[in-house]
């Protein structure tokens, strides 16, 4: 990700305006807390407008002011705390002229709108329209020339908050994972009483445009079927879902049925596909016990997840920076994300773009509105595509093209290791590969050796895979021992089982198992073949990718530990509670969970911790609770890594402030432990698993034809998949400029360089430590 700068001092000082509008999303309460916070520290003031647009019409008290403590404890709220409305009034010229005067009138000239398209459209015609609006007030006697004239120009700036994730122009809009989340909890639910009774289930979600949600929830629950809005099913698709649904229950033995459909799910001729339509068909075609499950208002509610509280906070901080840059000329910018980058893009092109693909959509121009949506859509799309159907003959490579792909876990369990893994065997059988799973790491590939009557290294079929779909932790069984502990008989098993390539799930230890059998190719041909590692690790500490597997699920576990804790607090006790995590060297996980759940302070092993650090913290914590009254009051977090400080334990840290409170706070320490690698994985986790290990699968594939020699010349032939700032790349392991050497700091087992350590700014800004250690 960027760095984000904090700007600190702007030419002049600005009246910031923030609103929600359109459907309510988590994590919409996340970025009006930024824009708060960000505007305060700037040196500017925040206005909310409370009810979206018709609040700016109405004005009087429902655009207030809003101060650093105002916001306090809104991370952690579902829906938005400073309301949404659907205005008509605003839809009007009329009405807009009122919402002009009345900015003007309370001294606002800059807008930050956190909504859906038509909130964004809306707020993009006001910015067209503000010097006329201006004018007219002055012709109609409402505002005098010099009460106008500070006002000449009105930034506007967008963040895109809605559940659908329908907007053009970024991967993610605030709340879609949030709405995600829910919608899988349901469905695992479901799962079971599916299983139990042999049952279908025909699974209604959200999304009247846009497929998104369905897709995703699809690939997470692992569906027999989906219906998407953008890419309806071709004629006769009635045959072709009774033939899968036969086919998945009869040949490969599965006792439930999922069906997910969107709700504006249609044919090609676009006539609406019901859900009970569907239930009819399974029940009367197929005599399936079916039943119909409509998740409706459901998707919205709850507290945002983890990467919702991080985009909202991160988009809000960029939304203010955004205000504070624009020149009178420069477009109206909405805040978006590709990959892990927070970008800006102008408002009116991801829009329109929108706008397009619903276009297309009512033309019956399917191909051309799955063109539109971003390249991340299809990608999925096809990716589930492989899940569903794996018998398509047109898939299926020539003989001589088809590779034994060995998957391996090295390190500790992490979340979407077995759906990494569900998601390469799915490749391996439509494209006629012999997916072989090794068994308990590489103790259990040298196993043969040790006469052990049952081989580790099995053919995985895809009722094994399938079945791991939700399931956390490591099933094939993760080992954190090195090749290097026995490379002769690692070796010798590779010729053994004859493995044409190694696919490698872990943390640090997968990266340096790779780096051992690379360097060991010299001695031993049968490492010649493609190593291939996909980072899965809580700590999120692997070079050459940003985001590992299980860490988002790592961090939805924690900020669940640390809400439910800090809310114990929440009656009379002023408490800090100083929670320590995992991550080994690394301050990743305990930085991105401080950004998430608003942390008073965030102690990392990259910094460190003194006695002065403490003294500070300390003379914060007693002012904040100085200053902490009213409806908000609970309990504050301190975060600390396992690693940050020999000295200063979690323990010791919490002992200290006890004692410097003198009786005005109290301290706990808590240690959550192994709980943070969580449960079931994420569904980030879950369908970023799918996504990454096919695009390492087709990775492997392009070394079809290649002799060893060549295998081994080629840098990428030992990589890292990853994403760095907007993209998802290959990273090759050796050579001059290869992770090894130029990225890896081999004694902290970390990269060398961390791109999140600028988060440590914004967790401090919004915090207001970077404030009070400034004032001392
Ligand atoms: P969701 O994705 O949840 O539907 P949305 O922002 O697209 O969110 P809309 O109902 O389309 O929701 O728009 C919200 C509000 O934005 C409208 O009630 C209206 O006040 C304003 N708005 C939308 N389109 C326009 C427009 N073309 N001109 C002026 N105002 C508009």
């Amino acid at each position: 990700m960027e760095p984000i700068k904090i700007a600190t001092q702007p030419a002049k000082r600005r009246r910031i305006g923030v609103l929600t509008s359109g459907g309510d999303a988590p994590g919409m309460n996340g970025a009006v807390r930024a824009v708060v916070r960000m505007a305060i520290h700037c040196d500017c003031e925040a206005y909310a407008v409370f009810e979206g647009y018709e609040g700016l019409v109405n004005g009087g008290n429902m655009i207030r002011q809003l101060h650093w403590e105002d916001v306090r404890g809104w991370l952690s709220r579902g829906g938005t705390l400073i309301g949404s409305a659907r205005s008509k009034a605003f839809r009007e010229r009329a009405g807009r002229l009122k919402a002009a005067k009345n900015m003007i009138l309370k001294g606002i000239d800059a807008l930050v709108v956190c909504g859906g398209d038509g909130s964004l459209t809306g707020a993009d015609v006001f910015r067209a329209e503000w010097p006329a609006l201006l004018s007219d007030l002055i012709a109609a006697g409402e505002l005098s020339a010099e009460q106008v004239a500070p006002y000449k120009v009105l930034n506007i700036v967008g963040l895109v908050g809605s559940i659908d994730n329908d907007m053009s122009g970024t991967d993610a809009t605030i709340g879609c994972y949030s709405s995600l989340t829910r919608i899988c909890d349901a469905v695992d639910d479901v799962f079971d009483t599916a299983f139990s009774h042999q049952r279908g289930f025909v699974i209604e979600v959200m999304g009247r445009h846009c497929g998104w949600l369905a897709l995703m929830s699809a690939i997470s629950t692992g569906a027999d079927w989906m219906f998407l809005p953008e890419m309806p099913p071709k004629d006769g698709w009635e045959d072709d879902m009774c033939d899968v649904i036969t086919k998945n229950r009869t040949e490969r033995g599965k006792r439930r049925t999922i069906v997910i459909v969107a709700e504006g799910a249609q044919d090609r001729h676009l006539n609406k596909i019901s859900s009970s339509k569907i239930k009819d068909m399974l029940t009367d075609r197929l005599g399936l016990d079916t039943r119909v499950t409509i998740l409706g208002h459901t998707q919205r509610g709850g507290a945002a997840c983890a990467y919702d509280r991080w985009l909202s906070t991160l988009q809000g901080v960029e939304a203010v920076r955004a205000v504070l840059e624009m020149s009178p000329e420069s477009p109206s910018p909405v805040i978006t994300i590709r990959e892990n980058k927070i970008m800006r893009t102008p408002l009116m092109e991801a829009v329109q773009a929108t706008k397009d693909v619903s276009a297309k959509i009512e033309e019956m121009e399917f191909d051309e509105a799955m063109k539109l949506r971003d390249p991340e859509f299809k990608e999925y799309y096809n990716a589930y595509m492989t899940t569903a159907k794996q018998d398509d003959p047109r898939m299926l490579l020539p003989e001589s093209q088809r590779k034994r792909i060995a998957i391996i876990h090295v390190g500790a369990p992490a979340g979407g290791m077995n759906q990494a893994t569900r998601g390469a065997v799915a490749y391996c059988l439509t494209r006629g590969h012999t997916p072989l799973a090794i068994h308990n790491g590489f103790p259990g590939l040298c196993r043969h050796h040790a006469d052990q009557p049952v081989s580790s290294v099995r053919e995985v079929t895809w009722l094994d895979a399938d079945n791991w779909v939700n399931e956390g932790g490591s099933d094939i069984g993760t080992n954190r021992t090195l090749p290097s502990s026995d490379m002769e008989t690692t070796a010798k098993c590779f010729e053994l089982y004859k493995f044409d390539a190694l696919f490698v799930v872990g943390g640090f230890e997968a990266f340096t198992a790779v780096s051992e059998l690379r360097q060991a190719r010299e001695k031993y041909d049968a490492f010649k073949i493609p190593l291939i590692v996909l980072p899965a690790t809580i700590s999120n500490n692997v070079p050459g990718t940003e985001y590992s597997l299980g860490s988002d699920t790592c961090l939805n576990t924690l900020i669940e530990f640390c809400d439910a804790i800090r809310q114990s607090a929440s009656s009379s006790r002023r408490r800090v509670f100083v929670i320590e995590t995992q991550g080994g060297k690394s301050g990743y996980i305990a930085t991105t969970a401080g950004l998430a759940v608003g942390a008073v302070a965030v102690y990392i092993p990259e910094e460190g911790v003194d006695i002065k650090m403490l003294s500070r913290d300390i003379d914060f914590l007693r002012d904040n609770f100085i200053r902490d009254k009213g409806a908000n009051r609970a309990g504050k977090i301190i975060l600390r890594n396992e690693c940050a400080s020999g000295t200063y334990t979690t323990q010791v840290i919490a002992d200290m402030i006890k004692e410097e409170a003198k009786g005005r706070f109290e301290s706990r320490a808590a240690v959550p432990g192994h709980f943070q690698q969580g449960g079931k994985p994420s569904p980030m986790d879950r369908v970023r698993a799918m996504r990454m290990s096919i695009r390492c699968m087709q990775h492997i594939e392009g070394y079809a034809g290649k002799s060893p020699d060549e295998i081994a010349a080629d840098p990428l032939s030992t990589a890292v998949m990853g994403v760095k700032g907007s993209h998802v790349l290959f990273s090759p392991m050796g050579g001059e400029n290869g992770l090894e050497a130029a990225e890896t700091d081999w004694v902290r087992r970390r990269p060398k360089s961390e791109f999140w350590l600028e988060l440590q700014d914004v967790v401090n800004v919004l915090s207001g430590r970077t404030h009070a250690n400034k004032d001392e």
